[in-house]
C-alpha cells in the first residue's frame, strides 16, 4: 500500500469533448486532500479527442494530467474503459481516485473497484482524509438518507469514490507553472462485445438544468395542486431560475421526476435557493448542502426547513410568493 501515491480524478468528457462539470467540480476536494497528504493531484481523461478537456483542466490547479487519447475510446464502453483504466491504475499506483456519480461514472466506478479488489464508497456528499492514515473518509448518506455514514477503505488501494455532480463548487485556481503530462499509449486488445449502433440526443425541454442552475424556486406539498406550480414559475422565471420540487410533489403526480431536489433526485449548489411550501424532510436537504443561500416560505414556524435556512419568511405561500415576483419584477423594470 505504501507504493500507492497521488490523487486522481476520472475527467468525463461530453461529446464535444469538453470536461464534463463534475470532473471539474471534484478538482477542488481533491487539491484539498492532495496537499493535506503531501501528494499530487492528477487528471485523468480517455477519449478520442482529448486536447479541449486537457486545456480547460489545466485551469484547475492540477499537478498532472494523463491521457489516453485513441479512436476506441471515442463513446463510452465499460468494458473499454474499465480495461484502460485498470492499467492506468496497475502502471501508475495511485492512492485515491474520484469519479463523478453521473450514469458514466456509477457504471465505470464499481467495475474498476471489482477489477482491482478495492472498496468504492458511492454518491459521497462530503470528503475528508485522515493524514496520518492517508485514509479518505468517505461520507454518504444511509438507512433512507435518516444519517449519515462515513466510510474507511483501511486495507486496500487505490481508495475509491463517487461523489455526486453539484456537491463541490468548480474552482478554476489557475494553472501551475509546471504540469505533468502523462499522454498513455494504451489500446484495448480484445474484440470489442458491445458497439453503439446510433447516438439520439435527449428532446429540447426534457432535461432541466437544476445542478447548473444559479437560481432555484423549488414548490413542495403546500402548493396543494399542480396548477399552482405557476406561481413557482413565475418566481423563477423573474429571477431567471429554474423550478425544482419536493418528492411529494413528484409522487403526487404534479411535476416530473426531472425536477425533484435531494437524496432520490438532484443535488444542487445554487446562489439562491427558495424552498415553497417544502417542510424540510433530511432528505430534500440532501439535495441542497451546496446552496449558498436558503430561503425559506412555510406557514408553519416549526418546519424544519427554517433550521437550514438562511432567511425564512413565514407565511401563506399564496400571499408571500406573488408579492416577491411582483417586487422583483418591479424592480427589474
Ligand atoms: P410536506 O412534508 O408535506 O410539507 C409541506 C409543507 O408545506 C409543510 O411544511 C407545510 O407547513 C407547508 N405548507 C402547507 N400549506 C402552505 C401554505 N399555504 N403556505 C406556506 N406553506 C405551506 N423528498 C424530497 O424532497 N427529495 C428527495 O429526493 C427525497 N428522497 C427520499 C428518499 C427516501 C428513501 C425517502 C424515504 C424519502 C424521500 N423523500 C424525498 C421524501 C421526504 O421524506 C419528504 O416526504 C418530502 O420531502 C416531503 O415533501 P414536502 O416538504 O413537499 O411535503
Amino acid at each position: 500500500m505504501s507504493d500507492n501515491k497521488n490523487l486522481w480524478v476520472i475527467v468525463e468528457t461530453n461529446q464535444e469533448g469538453k470536461a464534463v462539470n463534475v470532473g471539474l467540480e471534484l478538482m477542488n476536494p481533491g487539491r484539498r486532500m492532495a496537499d493535506a497528504i503531501g501528494e499530487k493531484l492528477y487528471a485523468v481523461i480517455i477519449g478520442s479527442g482529448v486536447d479541449k478537456a486537457k486545456e480547460e483542466v489545466k485551469e484547475y490547479g492540477v499537478d498532472g494530467i494523463i491521457t489516453i487519447d485513441n479512436e476506441v475510446y471515442k463513446d463510452y464502453n465499460t468494458e473499454v474503459y474499465t480495461d484502460a483504466i485498470e492499467k492506468l491504475v496497475k502502471k501508475h499506483n495511485p492512492n485515491i481516485i474520484l469519479i463523478g456519480a453521473t450514469n458514466l461514472g456509477r457504471d465505470l466506478g464499481p467495475r474498476i473497484a471489482a477489477r482491482l479488489h478495492t472498496g468504492l464508497t458511492a454518491d459521497c456528499t462530503e470528503l475528508d482524509i485522515d493524514t496520518e492514515t492517508k485514509d479518505v473518509r468517505w461520507t454518504r448518506p444511509a438507512f433512507g438518507g435518516n444519517l449519515m455514514a462515513m466510510i474507511l477503505c483501511p486495507e486496500h488501494r487505490p481508495q475509491m469514490g463517487t461523489v455526486r455532480p453539484g456537491v463541490f463548487k468548480k474552482e478554476a485556481v489557475g494553472a501551475k507553472d509546471e504540469i505533468d503530462i502523462i499522454d498513455e499509449d494504451i489500446t484495448f486488445d480484445g474484440e470489442v462485445r458491445t458497439k453503439i449502433l446510433d447516438f439520439i440526443p435527449r428532446e429540447e425541454g426534457e432535461e432541466v438544468d437544476l445542478v447548473g442552475a444559479e437560481f432555484i424556486v423549488s414548490g413542495g406539498r403546500g402548493l396543494g395542486d399542480p396548477k399552482n406550480f405557476s406561481i413557482i414559475k413565475d418566481l423563477a422565471d423573474a429571477l431567471g431560475g429554474t423550478v425544482g420540487s419536493s418528492r411529494a410533489a413528484v409522487d403526487a403526480g404534479w411535476i416530473s421526476h426531472s425536477h425533484q431536489v435531494g437524496q432520490s433526485g438532484k443535488t444542487v449548489g445554487p446562489r439562491i435557493y427558495i424552498a415553497v411550501g417544502i417542510s424540510g424532510a433530511i432528505q430534500h436537504l440532501a439535495g441542497i448542502n451546496a446552496a449558498d443561500t436558503v430561503i425559506a416560505i412555510n406557514k408553519d414556524p416549526e418546519a424544519p426547513i427554517f433550521a437550514r435556512a438562511d432567511y425564512g419568511i413565514v407565511g401563506d405561500l399564496f400571499e408571500v410568493v406573488p408579492k416577491l415576483t411582483e417586487a422583483i419584477n418591479k424592480r427589474k423594470a
